[in-house]
């Protein structure tokens, strides 16, 4: 290591209300550290402590163990040495012990990173001391039991990943809770809490081969370097991968004097919300337990009670509990604690109007004090994004552009979905009910175990409670459902994130995850059985549920018309029918940037004339099939137009190699072979002869058209008399005529000459006109590099990023499957780039391709029509090559507008 790196700071301490660093250090510090430092600053009761920088991560991951331990020990010993000078105790003491927790702490929460270890530094001696000094033998060993659990599992690798999810300590627990006959962990006597500690050692000695470290310094060195190792576990990488998080980032280490919430009935500890995590609404929210450490709400071992009063009766209601005997049984903190609940209601207005965002807080309660232990902006449904965003504005505490900057565009895609039908629901048979985890409706079929979650095409994930390990499954289940575990438990947090539909803490459900069998009120469901949640109610429904398209109305369509007010770019939508256009009308699209005439040839009573006309071998035999398939054609552009009355409708010419229209099952071949009054050996001879070695590079596209320029003079036909007809109702179309696979000039000024002479002579026959346009899609790279002399010619550019990506790469979208996941996994791609546009490659194309197209017609309108037109990224460089518009499917048209949107105010500002 070079000078420079060693004089530079590693080690970031605070507490007291000061801190080396503060929150826009996140990058450096992680989220949780640069927090941690931003919370002292600001005067909310923080325990101090110290945070080791991600840059740290990186220089582990090049110099080994041994040499960071040496890097950083002169740093990490003065910042521990600040914590023993406020805390008044002493890391390693044995009469005045001071302990730590280690946690983990990238940019981003990740769910994937190491778990946090609490009560570091007890043996057998410190905790003889920590409880001589607490007067407290109970507390004491129950944090030692916790320590060597949590160091166990998580440093020490004790937790088996197995099926079963057999934890050992668990097991070693459970078997003396049998014993004495007793449930909680609260109901441990202190001699119970000595002997699982001597077993849990034992276990480790057994499972390990080494005796449990009895060393403080050396039981910090092993955590640190877990976390650091943790950042390149599987789970880690997971959850980098589908977020798109790159490796460089690493990990921070939070190291802090310990708080404990296990100090008696006068502790507690809990996390909570400044809004609903679920709907957005402005209600501050948690849960919390008493007599307990911070993992215990999380893991869901005990399902925990509400903060406030009203969060508890809602609660009761749900469990249909008397108000009395909640009130007496399952106090809510403003009821039981209303000093610390006061307290705790005033940093958490604090932090939201210090961070301008929904927070998450972590506290924990020592005696009758309060503290504050973590807080972050809060994970959240869509719904709740976007209402937070709006009532943030309406507030006044943000401004317009922040609100849309806040959307994650992608999330808006949960808003969109369906939701379950209200008269299907009246008829459900509910089975049981939890807590409202996570909003939305799930239908789909019983899987207990999350690498089993794809097994289904639908599946409902039904788990005790879920743990880190199940990211993977629970991202491809459609719901989650825990028999335990509260709102904030890891289920309840990560299906949020993820907005997926969860219900949680059910206590009536008994899983078996042996007999995988899922046991309510004395009947069996199995796996493979269908069952239904309602996320919103905490519903538990047997069967499937009929469900209903999503009212977008309230905030949602006041932030959509927001976006329209900062963009100038439009959003078009993909559609082929008229119902797919009234769906994007409905969600704002400014126009049809695609209809794919082909796919109107599918359609049943359509195949058959197609067919008809793929077949015949002669000019006579294709015209009396294009006959046919003329009124048809018409009557369907007639129902696009006028679904999308004066907006602007692009119509692709037929694309498709003609193989795939024609039938490749034999009985099929029969019928058409009578229908066509051939043999079924003329008809099979026919097909073979239209069967390609590589159909996506072969006869399809314009090429279609300058062989048949009958199918184009059909179809020219049908647009430009559907849009007669429409004026003759008085509803004005505006069809932009676009010639597909173009490569050379030539092949466009062909067809565009056989659309307009068709377009000529139907003016004529109807003694009528209407405008229209000629355009073309740039989706060979030879007409990108070619774009000034064909924009020459043609009116329109839309760029087919489909087979553009297709043919830069020279990756067959239809093979791709076979490599594209594998490199992504190997870090050679780091997107697929038929979702993701490559703005490397491709893009350059696309900018070149709208340069050249400008530079001989400056006014030339530029589109985008491929898949990407509705990927958040794309959009924005779509933006910033200076398109007129994105065209997506229906259903992703508000993401671009939003996308949209928030490209404009990237680029003002
Ligand atoms: P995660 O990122 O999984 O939430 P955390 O590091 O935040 O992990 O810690 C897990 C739990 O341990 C939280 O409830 C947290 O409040 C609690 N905790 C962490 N450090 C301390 C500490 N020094 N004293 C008391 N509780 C702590
Ligand atoms: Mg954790
Ligand atoms: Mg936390």
């Amino acid at each position: 290591m070079d000078t420079l790196q060693e004089t530079k700071t590693r080690v970031f301490k605070f507490g007291d209300k000061t801190a080396d660093g503060n929150s826009k250090m996140k990058n450096l510090l992680g989220g949780k550290g640069a927090n941690l430092a931003e919370m002292n600053l600001i005067g909310i009761p923080v325990p101090p402590g110290f945070t080791i920088t991600t840059e740290v991560c990186t220089e582990y991951n090049l110099l080994g163990q041994e040499a960071l331990v040496n890097l950083i020990t002169p740093e990490v010993e003065k910042a521990i040495e600040n914590i023993e000078n406020i805390m008044g105790a002493k890391f390693g003491d044995k009469e005045n012990p001071l302990l730590v927790s280690v946690r983990s702490g990238a940019r981003v929460s990740m769910p994937g990173m190491m778990d946090t270890v609490l009560n570091l530094g007890l043996n057998d001696e410190v905790v003889l001391g920590l409880a001589a000094k607490t007067k407290n033998e109970r507390f004491a060993w129950d944090s030692y039991r916790r320590f060597i659990q949590m160091y166990g599992d998580v440093v020490l690798g004790m937790k088996q990943e197995s099926k079963d999810d057999i934890d050992p300590f668990e097991e070693i627990m459970e078997a003396l809770k049998h014993k004495r006959g007793i449930v909680l962990d609260t109901d441990f006597t202190v001699q119970d809490l000595k002997d699982l500690c001597y077993d849990f050692k034992n276990a480790v000695k057994k499972g390990t081969g080494h005796d449990f470290p009895t060393d403080p310094w050396e039981q910090l060195w092993g955590a640190v370097v877990a976390v650091f190792n943790s950042w390149n576990g599987n789970r880690a990488i997971y959850y980098r991968t589908m977020n798109g998080y790159p490796s460089e980032w690493g990990t921070a280490v939070n190291v802090q004097a310990m708080v404990y919430g296990n100090m008696g009935n006068n502790s507690g500890t809990g996390v909570c919300f400044t809004r609903d995590a679920g709907t957005g609404e402005n209600l501050f929210n948690g849960e919390y337990l008493i007599n307990a450490q911070g993992e215990d709400v999380v893991a869901g071992t005990r399902t925990p009670q509400q903060i406030t009063k009203i969060g508890s009766i809602r609660w009761a209601e749900l469990a249909k509990i008397e108000e009395e005997e909640r009130a007496k049984n399952y106090p809510s903190l403003e009821e039981l604690m209303p000093t610390i609940y006061n307290e705790l209601n005033e940093y958490q207005q604090k932090l939201e109007d210090h961070y301008r965002d929904m927070q998450d807080m972590e506290f924990t309660i020592q005696d009758g004090k309060l503290w504050i232990l973590q807080t972050r902006n809060g994970k959240r449904t869509g719904a709740a994004m976007v209402k937070i965003a709006v009532d943030k504005l309406k507030e006044g505490s943000i401004t317009e552009e922040e609100a849309l900057l806040r959307i994650e565009a992608n999330k808006l895609d949960e808003l969109l979905h369906p939701v379950f039908d209200t008269k299907a629901l009246k008829r459900a048979h509910v089975i049981a009910h939890g807590l409202p985890a996570s909003p939305g409706a799930a239908t789909g079929q019983i899987v207990f175990f999350a690498d089993e979650a794809a097994k289904f095409k639908s599946s409902i994930l039904v788990r005790i409670e879920t743990s880190p390990e199940d990211l993977e499954g629970m991202n491809i289940a459609k719901g989650i459902l825990t028999a335990r575990g509260g709102m904030t438990s890891h289920a309840a947090v990560v299906a949020r994130g993820m907005g997926k539909c969860c219900i949680s803490g059910a206590g009536a459900l008994q899983i078996n995850y042996k007999t995988r069998t899922l046991t309510v009120d004395g009947h069996e469901y199995h796996e493979g059985d269908w069952i239904s949640l309602n996320g919103s109610t905490g519903y538990i429904i047997e069967g499937k549920v009929a469900t209903s398209e999503p009212e977008l109305s309230g905030e949602f369509a006041e932030l959509m018309k927001l976006s329209d007010k900062y963009t100038t770019m439009k959003v078009r939508t993909n559609a082929d029918s008229p119902k797919d256009a009234k769906v994007a009308v409905k969600f704002g699209a400014q126009g049809i940037g695609l209809t794919r005439t082909e796919h109107m040839f599918f359609e049943a009573d359509r195949i058959k004339a197609m067919r008809e006309m793929i077949l015949s071998d002669t000019i006579k035999g294709r015209k009396i099939a294009l006959e046919e398939l003329l009124p048809m054609q018409r009557s369907d552009f007639e129902g696009i137009f006028e679904a999308m009355a004066g907006l602007p409708v692009t119509v692709r010419l037929l694309d498709p190699p003609l193989h795939e229209f024609v039938p490749h099952v034999l009985v099929t071949q029969r019928e058409l072979a009578e229908e066509m009054h051939i043999s079924l050996e003329q008809v099979k001879a026919k097909i073979a002869e239209l069967e390609e070695f590589n159909p996506m590079l072969g006869h399809r596209g314009c090429r279609l058209g300058i062989t048949y320029p009958e199918i184009t003079e059909m179809q020219a036909r049908a647009i430009i008399e559907a849009a007669l007809n429409l004026k003759e109702k008085g509803i004005v179309a505006v069809p932009e005529i676009m010639i597909p696979l173009i490569g050379t000039v030539a092949e466009f000024e062909n067809q565009a000459a056989v659309i307009r002479a068709t377009a000529d002579k139907v003016f004529e026959e109807r003694n009528d006109t209407i405008e229209y346009l000629v355009g073309t899609m740039i989706e060979i790279p030879r007409a990108a590099l070619i774009a000034d002399l064909i924009a020459a010619k043609a009116d329109f550019f839309s760029f087919g990023t489909n087979d553009l990506t297709q043919m830069t790469f020279g990756y067959s979208r239809d093979d791709a499957g076979k490599f594209l996941p594998i490199y992504i996994e190997k870090g050679i791609l780091t997107s697929d780039p038929f979702e993701v546009l490559d703005q490397q490659g491709v893009g350059q194309l696309v900018k070149m391709g709208t340069n050249k197209g400008r530079s001989v017609k400056p006014n030339l309108k530029v589109g985008i029509c491929g898949e990407h037109g509705g990927e958040p990224s794309s959009v924005e460089f779509c933006y910033n090559t200076g398109m007129n518009y994105v065209s997506c499917s229906p259903f992703r048209v508000p993401i671009a507008r939003i996308a949209s949107a928030q490209a404009a105010i990237k680029a003002k500002a």
